[in-house]
């Protein structure tokens, strides 16, 4: 089953810059966003682990790359939040060079979650992200998160217009609905990643 291997799910580093990441081999998905889209909530859903992303909000390490490996082989990786820390122009401007380092360089690296408050989708951060990865040629999928917040019906109007929006932004872009409080598109997520991840799902998931 797909689940328990994201169940396998464990910290393994942090990293300030993409020399201390861990070894570049096998396959790797990041998960970015802004400071309180739902990034830490939507890491637990999808590997059914409470804690797991609580490694990620720790003092000190909200502005590393955390890694979670899967297997010797799988990584999940979480980027640093942007938006409210209070941080210097100074440390901003170091930060966006590591994480477009890390976007561009990162051989691994076979798509970014882009995870956006379904109530504040596309903001000047969520499209200077999707520029990097377009530049780097990488697939991304879009979480529209919390989407519990809003009925049915507009939440699909929000989706609609991501996606219309995504087309231009970055050709090719997924986008879904996702809210962990409610465990809404979970396995629709877990489905793209085993994709990047090159996870075995086929045999194992099949119907007996
Ligand atoms: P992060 O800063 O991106 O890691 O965001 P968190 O996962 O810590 O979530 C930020 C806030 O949004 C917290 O108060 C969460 O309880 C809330 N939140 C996260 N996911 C959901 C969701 O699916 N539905 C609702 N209603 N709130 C959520």
């Amino acid at each position: 089953m797909v689940v328990e291997h994201f169940r396998q799910a464990r910290f393994v580093a942090s990293a300030s810059s993409l020399a201390q990441a861990p070894r570049d081999s096998g396959h790797e998905a990041a998960f970015a966003g802004r400071s309180n889209a739902g990034k830490s909530s939507a890491l637990n859903a999808i590997t059914a682990q409470r804690g797991l992303a609580r490694t990620s909000k720790r003092p000190g390490r909200t502005q590393l790359i955390n890694f979670f490996a899967l297997d010797d082989e799988r990584r999940l990786v979480d980027l640093p939040g942007y938006g409210y820390a209070q941080v210097s122009q100074a440390v901003k401007a170091r930060w966006q060079r590591h994480l477009a380092l890390y976007l561009e360089r990162r051989q691994s690296l076979r798509g970014v979650i882009l995870l956006m408050d379904i109530r504040h989708v596309l903001t000047d951060y969520d499209q200077q992200l999707l520029s990097w990865c377009r530049r780097a040629q990488l697939p991304v999928h879009v979480l529209l998160t919390k989407a519990d917040k809003l009925r049915r019906g507009p939440a699909l109007a929000v989706l609609q217009q991501c996606q219309q929006r995504l087309s231009t932004l970055h050709p090719g872009t997924s986008a879904q609905l996702f809210s962990a409080l409610k465990h809404t598109g979970v396995e629709q997520a877990r489905g793209k990643l085993s994709a990047w991840l090159a996870m075995e799902t086929q045999d194992a998931d099949m119907p007996q």
